[in-house]
């Protein structure tokens, strides 16, 4: 049987084509998904370029979460049906009218939240929970800055930071993303564009800067993230828009304050960390998207012939929030 799904010839969006495929068939627990939505993420955007390979054994077809329903169970499945309706962190595949996943890697969609706005939860929200928990140790009354504070991360992050009872913190480039920013819980915000966001960080903590930095910034960063980092702060970079490239003596301004600098990835963790992940994530968040107190962003919602349009939209930096790909109704 054959599908369509996202194909391109490596480079700008415009290389972005809907292609027939044949449906893949799942491995052993693994399931077959006949996809509702899924969305785009900046991974997406370096993999079309041809800068971001799929891990080994991965789909290269685009695409890191789906939401769908059951079609088929690989042997030895004993985690689902067919018939359920599930969202599912992919390592890629999402942009198809079917997509495998394994079963450790699906989770229930909250009652509250329909298809296509749950396509919104998979990669931006476990990984913010990765940032905030498994790596940053985020604790009560801890002041965290968020760079890309309009990311679809971003936006997860600062409800994420306000839910663990820490203090969020944000960077975006633009008003209204700062305006929405506040609107999900952050105490204060900084364009980064007009003015240096390192001396409002400093006002807005009377002086003591920060305990968590959370970065997908990097190098135009760095020298006013040192600034704003408070004593025995840490340092997640989790990605790098503003470059790898850093010239300056970083070092001995790390060793006075004496902070931990850790780099993190998601695609490319093992099952059983990713699994360990989705249960942490379903306990402590999950029911507070129930409750509304947690609410997915949704900037614009394409379907999926106009995938291109959809990446040439986020690299223009303009969306606030998620980027969702209807592919089914
Ligand atoms: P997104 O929704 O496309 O948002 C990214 C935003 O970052 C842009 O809209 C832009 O907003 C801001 N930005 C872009 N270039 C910038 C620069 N040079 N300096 C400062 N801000 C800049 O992105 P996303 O899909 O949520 O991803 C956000 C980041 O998380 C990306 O770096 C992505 O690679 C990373 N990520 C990492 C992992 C991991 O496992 N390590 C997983 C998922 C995502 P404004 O300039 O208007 O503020």
């Amino acid at each position: 049987m054959m599908m369509k799904a996202a194909q391109f010839k490596a480079g700008g969006p415009d290389g972005l084509y809907i292609g027939e495929v044949p449906v893949p068939t799942p491995l052993e627990k693994e399931v077959l998904i006949k996809v509702v939505a899924s969305a785009i993420n900046r991974a997406d955007t370096l993999q079309r370029k041809g800068l971001y390979p799929p891990p080994p054994g991965s789909s290269d077809i685009l695409g890191l979460e789906a939401v769908g329903i059951v079609h088929q169970l690989g042997t030895g499945c004993t985690r689902w049906n067919v018939g359920d309706p599930v969202m599912a962190l992919l390592p890629g595949g999402g942009n198809a009218e079917y997509v495998t996943a394994h079963e450790d890697l699906l989770m229930k969609i909250p009652d509250s939240i329909n298809f296509t706005a749950a396509a919104a939860i998979p990669e931006v929200w476990l990984t913010a929970f990765q940032l905030l928990h498994t790596i940053g140790k985020v604790t009560k009354g801890e002041r965290v800055l968020i760079h890309g504070g309009g990311s679809g991360v971003g936006t997860a992050l600062t409800q994420l930071v306000k839910l663990a009872g820490g203090i969020p913190i944000v960077t975006a480039g633009s008003l209204q993303k700062l305006e929405k920013a506040k609107s999900l819980g952050a105490v204060a915000g900084f364009n980064y564009k007009t003015e240096k966001f390192s001396d409002g960080v400093l006002a807005a903590t009377s002086g003591k800067g920060v305990d968590i930095i959370l970065d997908c910034v990097g190098g135009s960063f760095y020298e006013q993230n040192i600034e704003v980092i408070a004593m025995e702060g840490r340092w997640v970079i989790y990605g790098l828009m503003g470059g790898g490239s850093i010239n300056g003596d970083i070092l001995s301004k790390l060793l006075r304050k004496r902070i931990t600098i850790t780099g993190t990835t998601l695609r490319t963790r093992s099952i059983e960390y990713k699994r360990e992940l989705i249960s942490n994530f379903t306990r402590v968040a999950m029911p507070h998207f129930e409750s509304g107190y947690l609410q997915v962003v949704i900037d614009t919602i394409f379907p999926l012939d106009k995938l291109s349009e959809a990446h040439a939209m986020m690299e223009s930096n303009t969306n606030n929030g998620k980027i969702i790909i209807q592919i089914n109704s």
